[in-house]
């Protein structure tokens, strides 16, 4: 049980120190500044004990100009260390600032790096969320340093402590008799310290083990409760959309009774916390008041039967004091460490993720004719976490240069071709070749750059214009104009306020909003922008009007002339622009042709053509 304490002591000053590792990788002026600062504080508190014990020693003993040099050492030391302290004061609010940042850079930095199929569960979002949440309510970095200098300036104080009581027990008293002579012998001495020393470690242990276990139990019930408030919160009172079933059905008093419950549980929970943290302070302040009442008992005695000086005496009182407050705030610190270790273990296994896919090296052979070949051989896939496969045994070969398309029921697994296509998941069997080689053996971003997608749920950002359409390369105003003007998005830009640099949404700022179809024009954009061999467009006139879609596909043949582009669609007027057709049918390809091979097969392409064309004919 007690290895067991240590062990877990030690396990969770392991996490703190690689926290500590990690901000020292990121910025190497933040430890040696937290350790300056612990110098300066310990050199004012002890400067001036032996200071001023020198000082009253060479007053009482009249020996003035000895004096006058302590006392001007005294106020020298003092005003450059306070000086000193002060500095450091507006360095720490920076440094504290930054850790703050640092940290939620971390978290975003794995998100953006995770594998797309971490990231697509909803988990990952929801650890995310949890990892923020947590920080903001119990601090992050900033407060591992802060309790970790505390500890280390407690550990010190605590040495130099030690090692004046020590010498103070070697002194002997000078008087012959009486009970204090006999506490003021060194063997007597020496045990008193030992006991008192045993007892406050002791003591010490069980609370902080007793604590620690109390605050992970909070912690634990904290995430649930604030998943219920964060629901209530944004689904219910913050969703417009419920707000109209609410008024409907007149819900109004049934939510306001959930969310008293939840009050209710709230603030037993923030009493109960507090209650806990009061506790937890008493423990520690009768620790260390016991040992102050023992250390001026102790100097006391050895004062009375002249083992020390005056001086002396005001030293050791004022070092035994510090032994106490030392003693209490080591204490406070290692539970302090330990309950920030409870979540930042969680924070650190989310940055230790693995990434589930093979990432290979072999680079991407940069082909100007845009001639590459790309295969699926035996490809199956299920999702994760289910047995259920969504693609079954795909084999064909995507012919270069040529506009395929991708048609079939909703569901029957188009999209998730494409997913596979770009690498966002792996086939569960077989394989996807570039060149004959297996996508994975390639280097991820080399590969991914051979893609230009508009996804059916593409996502523009509330960032200025350009930036959504360049993501992330640089500004080229000749290559904006041209994807802009092939996405049918030209006059759109030309009539915003600022033009490309128009701020869209209002999530950054006082932007602009565009409709789905405006958005969609920008999306096709970006993906032209990016000037990829090979253009997928994932049902790319979704959102748009039917004169709007019809400007499409009239563009089409333009938009990815000298490209290989995949067209998915559940509008089959759309797949008569394209050379090569596959018709997926519950996960696997039924027929595969030209639009008019396959009207002549008379298969599902011919049902699903003449379903549809009696709309438009
Ligand atoms: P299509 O594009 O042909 O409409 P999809 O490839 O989007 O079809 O979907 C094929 C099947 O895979 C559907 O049954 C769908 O519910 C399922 N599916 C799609 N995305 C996911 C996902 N992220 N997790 C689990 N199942 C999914």
């Amino acid at each position: 049980m007690r290895e067991n304490k240590w062990k877990n002591i030690l396990l969770d000053h392991k996490k703190g120190f690689r926290l500590l590792k990690m901000v020292h990788q990121e910025d190497s002026t933040v430890l040696p500044g937290y350790l300056f600062d612990i110098c300066l504080r310990l050199g004012e508190i002890y400067g001036n004990l032996f200071l001023s014990a020198l000082l009253i020693d060479a007053l009482l003993e009249r020996r003035f100009t000895h004096a006058f040099v302590w006392a001007g050492s005294m106020i020298g030391l003092g005003f450059a260390l306070r000086t000193g302290r002060l500095m450091m004061r507006s360095w720490f609010s920076k440094v504290s600032t930054k850790l703050w940042l640092i940290f939620y850079v971390w978290l975003r930095q794995k998100g953006l790096s995770l594998d797309y199929e971490t990231m697509e569960q909803a988990e990952t979002a929801e650890r995310i969320t949890f990892l923020e949440q947590t920080a903001d309510m119990y601090g992050s970095l900033g407060v591992v340093l802060y309790w970790y200098r505390e500890m280390l300036l407690s550990i010190l104080s605590i040495l130099a402590s030690v090692a004046l009581v020590f010498s103070l027990c070697f002194k002997a008293p000078s008087t012959k008799t009486g009970v204090f002579r006999f506490f003021s012998s060194p063997g007597v001495s020496f045990v008193m310290f030992g006991c008192v020393l045993a007892g406050m470690f002791v003591f010490s242990l069980q609370t902080t083990d007793y604590f620690t276990r109390k605050r992970k139990r909070y912690f634990d019930d904290h995430a649930r409760m604030e998943q219920k408030l964060g629901y209530l919160r944004e689904q219910v009172f913050m969703n417009y959309k419920a707000g109209k079933v609410v008024r409907v059905f007149n819900m109004q008093e049934m939510l306001q009774k959930n969310v008293a419950k939840e009050t209710d549980k709230v603030r037993d929970y923030y009493t109960g916390m507090h209650c806990t943290g009061c506790a937890e302070r008493m423990g520690n302040l009768s620790v260390s008041s016991v040992f102050t009442l023992f250390s001026y008992l102790f100097v006391v005695c050895k004062a009375a039967t002249g083992a020390v000086t005056i001086g002396a005496f005001t030293k050791y009182v004022g070092a035994l004091n510090q032994f106490g407050s030392a003693c209490a705030s080591l204490i406070e610190g290692n539970v302090k460490i330990r309950e920030i270790c409870t979540y930042m273990t969680d924070f650190l296994t989310f940055l230790d993720t693995p990434d589930r896919h093979a990432t290979g090296s072999i680079p991407v052979e940069k082909r100007t004719d845009g001639e590459y070949e790309i295969a699926f051989e035996h490809v199956s896939f299920c999702y994760p976490g289910s047995s259920e496969p969504v693609l079954s045994d795909v084999n064909c070969k995507i012919d270069m240069k040529h506009k395929l398309a991708l048609v079939g029921q909703n569901g029957a697994g188009k999209t998730t071709f494409i997913k596979l296509l770009c690498r966002l998941y792996e086939p569960t069997k077989g394989r996807i070749t570039l060149n004959g080689v297996d996508i994975r053996k390639y280097d991820e971003e080399q590969y991914r750059s051979l893609f230009g997608v508009v996804f059916q749920d593409f996502k523009l950002f509330a960032f200025p214009v350009w930036e959504n359409v360049a993501a992330g390369a640089a500004r080229d105003e000749g290559k904006l104009q041209k994807s802009l003007r092939q996405a049918g998005a030209e006059e759109l830009v030309r009539g915003m306020p600022a033009g490309l640099d128009t701020l869209l949404y209002k999530n950054m700022g006082d932007g602009l909003e565009i409709s789905g179809g405006e958005a969609q024009k920008l999306a096709l954009a970006r993906a032209l922008y990016k000037d990829a061999p090979i253009v997928i467009l994932d049902e790319p006139t979704a959102a748009l009007d039917p004169i709007a879609e019809s400007e499409v596909y009239e563009r089409f043949d333009r938009m990815v002339e000298g490209k290989t582009s995949v067209y998915i669609s559940h509008r089959m007027s759309s797949c008569r622009f394209c050379d090569d057709i596959i018709v997926f049918e519950k996960g696997q390809i039924a027929e595969r042709g030209s639009h008019e091979a396959l009207l002549a097969r008379e298969g599902l392409y011919a049902r699903m053509w003449r379903a549809q064309a009696k709309y438009y004919t």
